[in-house]
């Protein structure tokens, strides 16, 4: 076919070559420059509306690409850029572009000025700010929670924290403060404080509460609260030994429904629900048990050594008990019991 306009030989569109039918229009288009936001403070970059971490490269070449026009019709394959740099804040990039138009595979180079633009996003100006929304409080039914326990509780939560934040950039612990009676745990988020202090509460089975208090208006007027969850851990832990009706057992699960204590003597497993947990009695700390030095061992029996008066005691143990050279005894009501 003959282009109408020049009279050249090739493919026409609407009776055009494709040089007269652009007829110096452009394929792709890029502004003059264009703005890359970046965070002083988390170095990450914005794009998209998103702050994401990316390589100062990267987020060039994404920013022109972005920043780019498509003549109508025209769809893109695949588009690359490189950068030169003029100074820290300034890049010039030029942008590959292979796509089709008109059934045609067509390509095409733009330029842009990437200017870098310092700032502070939102996350980290609320983190300097020490900004929060929410306070867990963890708190012991006895007098004081122990250290084991509160080092366990903020390490479950600070974990927690780091991976939910993968999903949710706005999710932080401000401040941990350690308070009489136990600890607070400032976090950046209603929603999060309130879902950590729920898996708290079911994985020790203690109680929670919760409370807000106004601390003023939002930028739109509306009410601010700021929530504080009570979580109260109960006296006993995963492993101690514990009374239940008078006999002993040691607490093998402790979870949202419940528990299962396992009598010490015959091992017998009992499932407890949630309302029964609370008659539990503490006898011996999972971390005061004490360590008995075997004797001998046969199918259904040790012999250990007394650890406080030395004297040789054979206990009974459950069925597959691996022995070692020593085994965890506890003494109640003057008898000793092996802890499985
Ligand atoms: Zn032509
Ligand atoms: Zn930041």
């Amino acid at each position: 076919m003959f282009c109408v306009k020049c009279g050249k030989e090739e493919e026409t569109f609407d009776g055009l070559c494709m040089e007269c039918f652009l007829n110096g229009k452009q394929l792709i288009t890029a502004p003059h420059h264009v703005d890359l936001e970046r965070c002083t403070s988390c170095e990450e970059f914005r794009t998209g509306g998103h702050w994401v971490s990316r390589t100062l490269k990267r987020a060039v070449a994404d920013a022109a690409i972005d920043s780019l026009s498509v003549i109508d019709g025209m769809t893109v394959k695949s588009a690359g850029a490189s950068s030169k740099k003029q100074d820290d804040r300034n890049y010039l990039a030029s942008v590959d572009v292979e796509g089709e138009l008109k059934g045609v595979r067509v390509t095409a180079v733009a330029e842009t000025a990437v200017r870098i633009k310092n700032t502070v996003c939102q996350k980290c100006s609320r983190q300097l700010g020490n900004y929060y929304e929410a306070t867990i409080q963890i708190r012991s039914g006895m007098k004081e929670l122990g250290d084991e326990l509160r080092d366990e509780t903020v390490r479950y939560v600070t974990s927690r924290v780091e991976n939910l934040s993968l999903e949710n950039r706005q999710f932080f612990i401000t401040r941990v403060e350690e308070v009489r009676g136990g600890v607070d745990i400032l976090l950046s988020s209603i929603s999060l404080a309130k879902a950590l202090a729920k898996e708290l509460a079911d994985n020790y089975c203690a109680e929670a509460k919760e409370s807000s208090k106004l601390v003023g208006k939002a930028p739109d007027g509306s009410d601010m609260y700021r929530m504080t969850y009570l979580v109260r851990m109960p006296e006993y832990h995963l492993n101690d030994v514990v009374i239940f009706n008078n006999k002993p057992y040691k607490l093998s699960v402790v979870g949202r429904n419940g528990g299962k204590i396992i009598r010490l003597g015959n091992f017998g497993m009992t499932p407890l629900r949630r309302t029964d947990m609370q008659s539990l009695k503490v006898h011996t700390k999972h971390n005061d048990i004490m360590k008995a030095t075997v004797v001998s061992v046969s199918k259904r029996e040790i012999q250990v050594l007394h650890p406080v008066n030395y004297s040789t005691v054979d206990i009974r143990i459950p069925d597959g008990a691996r022995i070692g050279e020593t085994a965890d005894v506890v003494e109640v009501d003057d008898v000793l019991f092996f802890v499985p």
